[in-house]
Order: structure tokens, then sequence, then C-alpha cells
């Protein structure tokens, strides 16, 4: 007799995340594209590190982890920015991770705040705390398509500290991809607006060159 799994991957076949293939949830040439490696690049006074080049594919696991929920492409994610994490010259014992929010929108429509809980499990994995201390204070519009000067104008003022919140130690921003920067600058914007200022921030991927 079949057994529940074996029947499962008959009915729900597992594909790779990257090109669909019928298989493994990230097949071998997929793999190459996603391959964590060691990236630094500065906006503005932030240091950023990260973990693979913003490939199509690299794209397209991002998508499935944020948009479809898919729990084997948040484990590439959260494999990515641990390896970043342990590579990096910091202070283990005096790391808080600070994840980037979704606005609400995106948090009912996905049922998670994305980066909140991919945090929560990089957290897990590494005892590092995470401080969910930034919340997005007004609307802002889907960067995708936008190009540096818009992504910058749209993320203006858009975080600020959440009421009571008191990061302590090594701040680290955590995001999921580095594209312009913008985001990134204006967390770091709205905790240093509070005396807090971050050391560096940590991504699964970079678009190279920045746009
Ligand atoms: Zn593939």
């Amino acid at each position: 007799m079949p057994t529940i799994e074996a029947l499962s991957q008959l009915l729900f076949p597992i594909r790779c995340f990257g090109c669909n293939k019928i298989g493994l949830s990230i097949c071998s040439s997929c793999r190459r594209e996603w391959h964590p490696h060691y990236y630094s690049t500065h906006i503005s006074q932030l240091r950023v590190h990260s973990a693979v080049l913003y490939s199509a594919t690299a794209s397209k696991i991002v998508l499935a982890a944020k948009e479809s929920g898919l729990k084997g492409a948040d484990a590439l994610i959260i494999d990515a920015i641990v390896h970043v994490l342990l590579q990096g010259n910091f202070d283990k014992h005096n790391i808080q991770l600070v994840p980037i929010p979704s606005s609400a929108s995106a948090r009912r429509r996905r049922g998670r705040s994305f980066i909140v809980d991919i945090a929560g499990s990089i957290s897990l994995r590494t005892g590092y705390p995470v401080s969910d201390s930034l919340e997005l204070v007004r609307k802002v519009r889907d960067q995708s398509g936008l190009h540096a000067c818009a992504r910058a104008r749209n993320m203006q003022g858009a975080f600020a500290l959440k009421r009571g919140a008191y990061p302590r130690g090594d701040l680290i921003l955590i995001d999921d991809v580095v594209t312009t920067g913008a985001t990134l600058c204006e967390a770091a914007r709205a905790l240093m607006n509070q005396g807090f200022r971050p050391i560096a921030s940590v991504t699964a991927c970079v678009a190279q060159p920045l746009r």
C-alpha cells in the first residue's frame, strides 16, 4: 500500500522553485545561482552583507517564499542569511536582529510579516535575539519597477521606531533583497533618529550593480 508521503508526492510533486522542474525544491542548475557566497556593499554609511546575487532564479525563490509562503523557499533564504551572519566579522555575543517590517496590506495578504517571520527562524538557528522594533508609518508603493530616485522618495520617512521599543547591542538590519538600498537607509534613519545606530545590514540577495 502506498504511504501517504508517496501519495502526496504523486498528487503534489515537488518542483524546483527556480525553474519549476519536478524533482527537488532546488535543482542542481538553479542551485548554482543560489549558492551562498559573501558580498559586501556600502549604501551611504551602512555596510550591507549579502549571500547571493539577485538573478531571475533568486527572484523566483524570493517570490515563492514571500508571496506563496513555501517553507522550502523560506529555508533557502534563512540559510543564506545565516551563512552571512556566521561569516561576518560581528561580535556574536552582542548581535540583535532588526527585521524590515512589511506593510499592513502585505501582512494581511501573506498571513505573516515576512521578514519578521524569517528573522524568528534565524534567531532559532543562531541564538541571536530579534528586536521587532520598526514599523511602517505610512503607505508605500510596491518598489519593483521603480528607479533609484523614485524608490528613495517612496521610502522617505516610511519607518519609525515602535512605541516603547528599545533595541540593544549591535543592531543588524535584516531584509531579503537589497536593490538600491532605499529601504535599508530609511530603516537605519528611523533607528538613528531615536539614538540607535545599526552596525550593518544582512540580506539574502544583492542586486548588482545597485540600481
Ligand atoms: Zn531549477
